[in-house]
């Protein structure tokens, strides 16, 4: 999968909560299970050592909670009896060499059912949708589509073979993933500022306070902190209820993807078609162009779409490669990628909000005969390149703005269109050819 310019610990995230999410069965929000983490501290600062026991370490998350707004009696009830929980660590750890393809990840999640049901929700919640609307500026469609992506329409808030108690979640991973205790630990304080606070309507919640393996809650699967920040109560009752209230749960995420720069009355892009010979070095995610730049260079939308202002910028992608569809990106999409980072994450969000507003699939197809490179394969990608001087900006086995500029430079001398795009194919021809100092 194509990562676009993020840090690279959050790619790794990313990357990895892909990987886990198979194990515990989150299958139709596979990419979505640790959203919103823009707001995590990008430097880890472990609360105890990694041979601490886990009764000692929840002793010391105890009192570091109490010092932080946390009622005792709250930590009490909800923190002093947890046990560890080894699912989550198996996630945690799990990694994975198999990697799929980009279209698996929108397709799984862009499917027929999950099209029809979001259409029905559209229809059923036309009033409070077009109040969102209306005061948070994001269209409906997207909103629904983060639901749908998210939660399947809220339908995996009540699988108990899915959902998991977030508390207990949280100080597992505070103490048993060392790298970033500081931000699980931050995300448990919250969790339980949040039960101190009385909106989560545990009444109607058999299981408690549950969420994903990682602690994302609600029907859009806000983080802790997230909801401190963004959560709030549109349908009047009081309480920031992401868990039971749809309302509040659509209301937030608009609130949300406002904050993070949405423009109302803009789409995320849309699906271009490209004039024959087109440089692919064109498609070069750090160089926007006008819209108007874009129609003289032949790029033409595949349907009609009202263009406001020429002079708005955009991006051309092509996320598998030349033969590939390819999309014009509008400022819109860098705030969806605001709530899960992978690219595939985003796209998928994308399609799903077009289709729910009717709009047929891509029009032209996949490649899907190419095979994705697993990590240690762009790591040997990278080192080859490396190797004929060109800078991938390190080896670190994710094909970033930085590899992708290396790869284009490399694609334009061997006579390939410069896309970008890394796949088995390109590894094979770069590894048949002679080339760097230390090539075999
Ligand atoms: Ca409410």
């Amino acid at each position: 999968m194509n990562e676009y310019d993020v840090s690279a610990r959050m790619k790794s995230d990313i990357r990895n909560t892909v990987a886990r999410a198979r194990v515990i069965g989150f299958a139709a929000a596979a990419i979505a299970l640790v959203p919103a983490l823009a707001g995590a501290s990008p430097e880890a600062s472990p609360v105890s050592a990694p041979m601490q026991s886990f009764e000692s370490c929840r002793g010391d998350l105890v009192a570091w909670v109490t010092a932080h707004e946390v009622p005792q009696a709250v930590a009490d009830a909800h923190l002093a009896g947890v046990s560890s929980d080894p699912d989550v660590l198996a996630a945690t750890r799990n990694q994975s060499e198999f990697v799929r393809p980009i279209w698996d990840y929108v397709e799984a999640s862009v499917t027929p059912s999950r099209i029809e049901t979001g259409q029905r929700k559209l229809a059923e919640l036309a009033g409070p949708l077009a109040a969102i609307e209306a005061q948070y500026g994001v269209d409906r469609y997207t909103l629904v589509a983060f639901w749908g992506v998210e939660s399947t329409y809220g339908a995996v808030l009540d699988n108990p073979a899915v959902v998991k108690p977030v508390v207990r979640s949280l100080a597992t991973l505070s103490c048993g993933d060392p790298a970033r205790a500081g931000y699980w630990r931050d995300e448990l304080t919250a969790s339980l500022q949040i039960l101190a606070g009385n909106e989560v309507p545990l009444d109607r919640m058999p299981g408690g306070l549950t969420g994903s393996w990682a602690g994302a809650m609600g029907q859009t699967q806000f983080m802790p902190t997230v909801y401190q920040r963004y959560a709030v109560d549109f349908d009047g009752d009081g309480r920031r209820d992401i868990w039971t209230s749809t309302s509040d749960g659509l209301a937030s995420t608009a609130n949300y993807l406002r904050a993070h720069g949405w423009r109302p009355g803009e789409g995320w892009g849309y699906e271009v078609a490209l004039p024959e010979g087109l440089d692919a070095a064109l498609a070069d995610e750090t160089t926007s162009r006008s819209l108007a730049e874009w129609r003289d260079l032949g790029v033409k939308p595949i349907r009609d779409r009202p263009i406001p202002d020429e002079t708005a910028s955009a991006t051309l992608i092509l996320p598998a490669g030349i033969r590939g569809p390819a999309f014009l990106l509008r400022p819109n999409f860098a705030v969806i990628l605001r709530y899960n980072t992978a690219l595939a994450y985003a796209l998928t969000v994308a399609q799903l909000s077009d289709r729910l507003r009717g709009d047929p699939g891509l029009s032209r197809d996949w490649p899907r005969s190419d095979r994705p490179l697993t990590p240690d394969e762009r790591r040997d990608l990278q080192t080859r390149l490396a190797e004929r001087g060109y800078a991938t900006g390190g080896v670190d086995g994710k094909i970033g703005p930085k590899t992708r500029a290396a790869l284009r430079a490399y694609q334009g001398s061997v006579g390939l269109p410069p896309d970008g795009y890394a796949d088995a194919a390109l590894l094979d021809r770069i590894r048949a050819t002679p080339g760097g100092r230390s090539a075999p």
